[in-house]
């Protein structure tokens, strides 16, 4: 059975300013907050690394519960900032526990009723993967991609980067002392529940560079969330001229969306080939800082019928990637309303996986998580969009009555 809840009182974003909230921000853009109230330059490495335990690492929602920051600071921090985080509008969770929410950022403005994006959480018995946005939409339009029919609306910023995962945790009870929801799956090894991130969501996390690396800086941080580069996977469809600086940069895993071996073919479905070639994105790749065997980029493959998934393709993506430390995740494509695509035949996607992995590279077939619940980028979105004035009222009426 899947549950599809109205997750909190959703409602309609306040026209209003508010305070701008500390979640995301930096060690050096915490620094910067505390200056601007007056924090005396001596105190504030120590302030910070207090900010940081109670933000990061504890994800406490109030300065006031932060015990070991004095009571005038405190008032001081309430007075000039907050710890808002995104709110989330629907959540919907499928019977093989992926949980899909729906996140409106705080207002920016009068005139910003707060952008939505999705989230997408996939536990499994070892480890729980967070499917992270970048963008509000996507100015690419990748046609396999349901993001790709939505328009761009805004950047994100590295506080709702980061707020994402704090949403998370949230939802999961994922902190110090809390615990998950009654039912929910989560892994079950005792560790952490949300222990791996993918820049796979709405957005090309590319293209809003700067706030990726920012938001991924802070997640990577050990005194606080605390995930390990090598468990952050960003994923790009190839912004050629940002690739070298992400390793440089954020050091993280790469991923590449690819999905086509002809330039002809990737230039249909994947848009931003016309102007980053096959050629330019694998030299990219070979030059990726830090690649290694041990350190692999992973090569997205969306199966579709009759389209990309023939034993020639097979044949042809083994050798164009000859040299480079590779794996190749092969994606049943996840059909959404009004796509032309279908996915591949399973036989023909057995076979296709089969040559890879005896020509040496792991070729995992991802899954098909949360079907039901239509799991894949941008479609909690618009299935939200499509819902009527009246269901949409009835849900806030349903919350408000909680
Ligand atoms: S696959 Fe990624 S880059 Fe392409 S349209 Fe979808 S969200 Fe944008």
């Amino acid at each position: 059975m899947t549950a599809s809840v109205p997750a909190t009182a959703a409602p309609a974003a306040e026209p209003v300013l508010r305070r701008p909230s500390l979640v995301g921000r930096t060690r050096a853009g915490l620094t910067e907050a505390l200056a601007e109230i007056g924090v005396p330059e001596k105190e504030r490495r120590m302030r910070v690394g207090q900010l940081w335990n109670w933000i990061y690492h504890y994800g406490v929602r109030d300065f006031d519960a932060m015990t070991t920051i004095g009571k005038g600071l405190r008032g001081q921090l309430a007075e000039h900032f907050s710890l808002d985080l995104p709110s989330v509008t629907a959540e919907q969770v499928s019977t093989d526990g992926t949980r899909k929410w729906l996140m409106r950022m705080p207002s920016t403005g009068p005139h910003d009723r707060g952008a939505e994006i999705e989230c997408v959480y996939i536990p499994e018995v070892d480890r729980g993967t967070l499917c992270v946005s970048s963008q509000v939409g996507c100015t690419l339009t990748c046609t396999f991609c349901h993001t790709g029919t939505q328009r761009l609306v805004r950047n994100l910023t590295p506080g709702e980067i980061v707020g994402q995962v704090m949403v998370a945790r949230d939802r999961l009870g994922d902190w110090p002392g809390a615990s998950p929801p009654e039912g929910a799956i989560v892994p079950t090894d005792g560790g952490r529940f949300v222990t791996n991130i993918v820049m796979m969501g709405m957005g090309e996390p590319l293209y809003n560079f700067d706030a990726v690396r920012d938001a991924l800086i802070v997640v990577q941080d050990g005194d606080g969330i605390g995930i390990s580069r090598r468990r952050i996977t960003l994923s790009t469809s190839g912004v050629v001229p940002n690739i070298k600086r992400a390793g440089d940069e954020i050091g993280v895993m790469l991923a590449i969306s690819l999905h086509a071996v002809r330039d002809e073919l990737r230039d249909e479905l994947v848009p931003l080939n016309r102007k980053y070639p096959i050629r330019e994105l694998l030299d990219a790749c070979r030059n990726y800082p830090g690649l290694t065997n041990a350190r692999r980029i992973t090569f997205e493959y969306v199966m579709l019928k009759g389209v990309n998934d023939s034993m020639a393709d097979a044949k042809a993506l083994v050798k164009m990637l000859k040299g480079i430390p590779a794996k190749i995740n092969l994606i049943p494509f996840n059909p959404w309303p009004g796509s032309k695509y279908e996915c591949s035949d399973w036989d023909q996607i057995e076979q296709f996986s089969e040559y890879i992995f005896n020509a040496g590279y792991s070729s995992p077939v991802r899954t098909p998580r949360g079907r039901d619940i239509l799991a894949a980028c941008g479609q909690l979105k618009s299935q939200t969009e499509k819902l009527s004035a009246r269901e949409r009222m009835a849900l806030r009426a349903m919350a408000m009555t909680d």
